[in-house]
């Protein structure tokens, strides 16, 4: 059901910066000078913080140079330590010694990564560019060691005689594959072409995300006559108004391409070059033949990765990902995909032809359009089932939304939040929460940034800055974040959320309750990205249970709970406008499988490959796909490449697994245990259909999936 959420751990390879703490930091002689000669620098000396948290008021951006230079120095240093051990290799000496390496790197880069993502700056994106060749190459200093592979190869090759366990067993078999799909057995040329290939993506990756955030940036929609505002309701126009006095337009009504300010706009305004005009800038972003460019951007990722995908003896770089992940071959993603995309289609035409005679029983003698669809969906929504966008809202304030999450926590988990308010952070909205056990234990550490901001890039998501794990037996706990860009609080009204933001913030708090639960011995974390999404849509399903929502709706004014009839009207209403909201992700995810499919990235026209591939798959044209190819970060500046399916595989697995919740009682007790305990806390550290086996007695059957989304072929 939601479309913006990502997730920002970087999965896989056990280089990568995962996140740690660093208080282990070894102290050789070039460290201790390091540490005198930046003795003002918080990643430098213990934090100091409660629990050990960032201290993000002392962080200042020319602390992270010097930081991560060191952070790469030590973790050289540590490999080398484990390369040149004179003892023979063991899982001890050579597996688990190179899980435990890069801890002061990974604190200082995951505080970097989360802020280029939440609160980024021009000096920030300029250290950006230059650290991130930087980091690839240290990253290929280590994945390409030709030393430090035969060590793992020589414990690998005798993992039968070792009598590790499941989680010992995971984590060499992936420490393995890693090394092998990141080149370890190429020759020397191919070795160097590998490191030149990861360079130049480094950069156009980092370039990508920059040009999204600055078209999204560029754009207002400035309104300074009073009737342009027909049709939209107050709460809209109060929006528009903070956000012009924001912007230094007070008087003025401004609206931006940012999804909350957007997406109301297109639902009411009663303007259609209006609404047409800032639709267009919402789809041409990266695709305005100026500085901002990404076509050629995105062209040169796939054509690199293709590259890559070949030297290392796959067919395409889609080829290269799916073998980690349960699909296993694009072929199987192709086919899922199809099979979803017909009856999708279908339902799709029904829509707009419903949406087209409502607009000439008006009287609007126009052809329906892509910035036409909000607007009649939402007119012909009240129509049908009298439920309206902004009577939802004030039942949807966003502390009480937080509020019911953590009643369905406690509910299922027993957890307990407790704000902490003086906790240090990194923007003064941001709000920290400690998380605990039923029994008052220490959980973990959670942040949460709601809204949007020019320096947050868009959509949502979770991660964190400290990965759990255990060290010398004593488990060191996570710090976990959320990243929203949800509607604003006004000067007369709070945050009022619509019922797609909540979904998404029930999604974001699933990966993060997988973040706080993790209870993998070791740092690694090896999750197939197309099971990523379990944890977090399953937490989707529990949103607007009408027991939920009796515990946390209530009318941001008058505290009464949200009336029984509109929670009716809302159950009826939710394959409302599926065949719209399935088809366009549908779209995306296909044009994700094209790219990373294709023979020749390099020779395409960008605008045109798109074009001719939704012409080919039949999308109509009053749909615009989820992400078109010029801000498609998810593919070419996330984890998400030849995986953006992952939403709609994932979706099988959790509606599958809401079964369960369904059979016992969605707040069944048992059932939330099960799951905590099979598929949370393991979660990255074993097979992932092996962990829900164990959980639901079986494989998970598709017809939840097809049932939510209205999908059933009719007999
Ligand atoms: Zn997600």
């Amino acid at each position: 059901m939601t479309r913006y959420a990502a997730i920002i751990f970087i999965i896989g390879l056990a280089l990568l910066p995962a996140m740690s703490c660093k208080k282990d930091a070894p102290e050789a002689p070039a460290a201790v000078a390091a540490a005198a000669a930046n003795a003002d620098n918080p990643f430098f000396k213990p934090y100091g913080t409660p629990f050990n948290v960032p201290p993000f008021d002392l962080i200042k951006t020319e602390h992270f140079l010097p930081a991560l230079e060191e952070g790469i120095r030590r973790e050289q240093a540590e490999v080398d330590a484990i390369v040149n051990n004179p003892k023979a290799p063991t899982f001890e000496n050579t597996i688990a010694a190179l899980d435990h390496t890069g801890i002061f790197l990974s604190e200082a880069n995951g505080v970097f990564g989360a802020l280029q993502s939440a609160n980024t700056n021009k000096d920030l994106q300029a250290l950006a560019r230059q650290t991130a060749p930087m980091l690839a190459a240290h990253r290929d200093n280590i994945g390409l060691n030709e030393k430090l592979f035969q060590r793992i190869k020589a414990v690998y090759d005798k993992r039968a005689t070792l009598k590790l366990d499941r989680e010992e067993l995971f984590l060499l078999e992936n420490t393995y594959r890693d090394f092998v799909r990141g080149g370890a057995l190429l020759g020397e040329n191919e070795k160097a072409r590998m490191r030149e290939l990861n360079q130049e993506l480094s950069l156009q990756t980092v370039k990508f995300g920059e040009n999204v955030l600055a078209e999204t940036n560029a754009f207002k929609l400035v309104i300074d006559n009073k009737a342009d505002l027909t049709g939209l309701p107050a709460s809209v126009v109060d929006m528009a108004a903070e956000t012009a006095k924001q912007s230094g337009l007070e008087g003025k009504w401004v609206f931006s391409i940012q999804v909350p300010s957007m997406t109301p706009f297109l639902m009411y305004s009663g303007k259609r070059d209006l609404r047409e005009k800032i639709q267009r800038a919402y789809f041409m972003k990266g695709d305005n033949d100026n500085e901002f460019d990404n076509k050629e951007i995105a062209k040169k990722i796939a054509d690199l990765r293709r590259r890559r995908a070949e030297i290392l003896g796959y067919a395409n770089h889609a080829a290269f990902v799916l073998e980690n992940n349960m699909a296993k071959t694009p072929e199987r993603v192709d086919a899922f995909l199809k099979q979803l995309w017909e009856p999708t289609v279908v339902k799709a035409r029904e829509e707009a032809t419903a949406l087209q005679s409502l607009i000439d029983r008006q009287g609007g003698k126009f052809k329906l359009a892509s910035w036409d669809w909000w607007l009649y969906t939402e007119k012909l929504r009240q129509e049908k089932y009298a439920l309206d966008d902004s009577a939802l809202r004030p039942y949807f304030k966003l502390d009480n939304v937080r509020e019911g999450i953590f009643a369905l926590c406690e509910k299922l988990y027993g957890l307990k939040f407790v704000e902490k308010p003086d906790l240090p952070r990194y923007h003064p909205e941001v709000q920290v929460f400690e998380v605990l056990e039923a029994d008052g234990r220490h959980l973990g550490i959670l942040y949460m940034d709601f809204h949007p901001r020019p320096s947050k890039r868009s959509g949502a998501w979770s991660g964190g800055f400290r990965r759990a794990y255990y060290e010398k037996g004593q488990r060191v706990p996570p710090v976990a974040n959320i990243v929203c860009n949800f509607t604003r609080p006004t000067a007369d009204a709070p945050s009022l959320i619509s019922t797609d933001e909540v979904s998404t913030y029930f999604h974001e708090f699933g990966h993060a309750l997988s973040t706080l639960f993790s209870q993998g011995r070791y740092r690694s974390r090896t999750v197939a990205r197309d099971s990523v999404e379990l944890p977090s849509q399953i937490m989707e399903h529990w949103a607007f249970e009408p027991e939920l929502l009796a515990l946390y709706a209530k009318h941001y004014q008058t505290g009464e709970t949200i009336p029984v009839a509109l929670v009716e009207k809302l159950e009826k209403s939710s394959l409302f406008n599926q065949g719209f909201i399935t088809a366009e992700y549908l779209a995306a995810s296909i044009l994700d499988m094209a790219w990373h499919t294709l023979p020749n990235p390099a020779e395409v026209d960008a605008r045109q490959f798109e074009t001719k591939l939704m012409g080919e798959i039949g999308l109509i044209p009053e749909i615009v796909p989820r992400y078109r190819s010029t801000y498609f970060s998810h593919i070419f500046s996330g984890g998400y490449a030849a995986g953006y399916y992952a939403y709609i595989w994932s979706e099988v697995l959790d509606c599958d697994a809401y079964e369960a919740f369904k059979e016992k009682g969605i707040f069944d007790k048992a059932t939330a245990e099960s799951f905590r305990k099979n598929v949370l806390e393991p979660f990255g550290t074993e097979d992932p259909m092996t962990q829900y086996v164990r959980f639901r007695g079986a494989e998970p059957k598709i017809d939840g999936l097809l049932r939510n989304r209205g999908l059933e072929v009719k007999k």
